[in-house]
């Protein structure tokens, strides 16, 4: 069957008037992961069965009070499980087609998991899902960069320096978190025959939805990495999400790009990185950082974005990361 490509938006006025993620759910005021739902939930349109594994965007979003927030069809995965469940779905989808035991159509299969589902414990059925040539599978890592609903545990995506109750600082340590982050994205893009993977952030509305329907229109398995601040986890008042979004984009802490059949592409540049530290400065997790742990900080950035830019120019991921 000939698939039917989802057109990219040009600017918000093109976005479709429907949601497929409302009202019904119990996420914290300024929730990052929520508004990136919407946005991808939208993007993806009616022909969508949604997948969630364990996580905040399950646990606010499903089990209790018999409410729901989805549109369209949803269920619920095991926390380590959204890669078999997104390749499971699409496989019996497929069988069912081609058997001829329901009609031939294009159905979108969004798995939205965070970085305890996807970077952590699910890595490995992720792996094995993107290895795959399902069309329109798409695995997005709502990455709010710790275990939030738990009680915020620290995950492989919790930045450096970073508070989590299993990184406390105090007295003899100043540092919370002192392993550096886990890059899936690029983990992604390292499988062979990958169409497509990006990063995203919720603070870029466009930028996002453009990159869901590029993913579904890619031809098979693909992987968002979503940038979603947390009010709750990174100790900031719930107002600023977009802003605390925003500067990481504008400060280099989080770089959007894409890696489109083979092609690599920076999707936002700022004109002139702000310093990290107006980043750090406004969430809570950072506040025992001394000048010496941002000034470390901002020299990995420094030197990371001249891989970043580098790789813009010439088209090519390359690896590895000096540090
Ligand atoms: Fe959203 Fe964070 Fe609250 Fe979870 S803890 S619902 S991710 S704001």
């Amino acid at each position: 069957m000939a698939e039917k490509e989802a057109q990219l938006f040009r600017t918000i006025k093109e976005l479709p008037p429907v949601d497929y993620y409302t009202s019904g759910r119990r996420t914290c005021a300024g929730c990052g992961p929520a508004l990136g739902y919407r946005m991808v939930a939208r993007a993806a349109g009616p022909k969508t069965i949604l997948i969630g594994p364990t996580g905040c965007m399950y646990v606010a979003n499903a089990h209790q009070f018999l409410t729901s927030p989805y549109a369209v069809p949803w269920y619920h995965a095991q926390l380590g499980g959204g890669g078999s469940a997104g390749l499971g779905t699409a496989a019996g989808l497929r069988a069912l087609m081609t058997k001829g035991k329901r009609k031939m159509e294009d159905i979108n299969i969004v798995v939205y998991g965070g970085d305890g589902g996807f970077a952590d414990i699910g890595l490995a059925g992720l792996s094995c899902a993107l290895t795959y040539d399902y069309p329109r599978l798409l695995f997005v890592l709502y990455d709010n960069e710790a275990y939030m609903n738990t009680g915020v545990q620290a995950s492989s995506t919790t930045p450096w320096g970073a508070y989590t109750t299993f990184t406390p600082w105090g007295k003899i340590k100043r540092i919370g978190n002192d392993r550096l982050k886990k890059n899936v994205a690029l983990i992604a893009a390292a499988h062979p025959g990958i169409r497509y993977v990006a990063t995203a952030n919720v603070a870029y509305p466009l930028d996002l939805m453009n990159k869901v329907r590029k993913a579904l229109n890619a031809g098979g398995p693909s992987l968002i990495h979503l940038l979603v601040p947390c009010p709750k986890g990174w100790f900031f008042d719930s107002k600023y999400t977009i802003m605390i979004g925003r500067l990481a984009t504008e400060t280099g802490m989080w770089v959007l790009w894409e890696y489109d059949h083979g092609r690599f592409r920076l999707t936002i540049k700022p004109a002139k990185r702000k310093p990290v530290k107006e980043y750090l400065a406004l969430q809570g997790r950072f506040a025992n950082l001394a000048d010496e742990d941002i000034e470390y900080i901002q020299r990995i950035v420094d030197e990371e974005w001249k891989y970043w830019e580098e790789m813009d120019k010439v088209g090519k991921i390359i690896l590895p990361w000096a540090r």
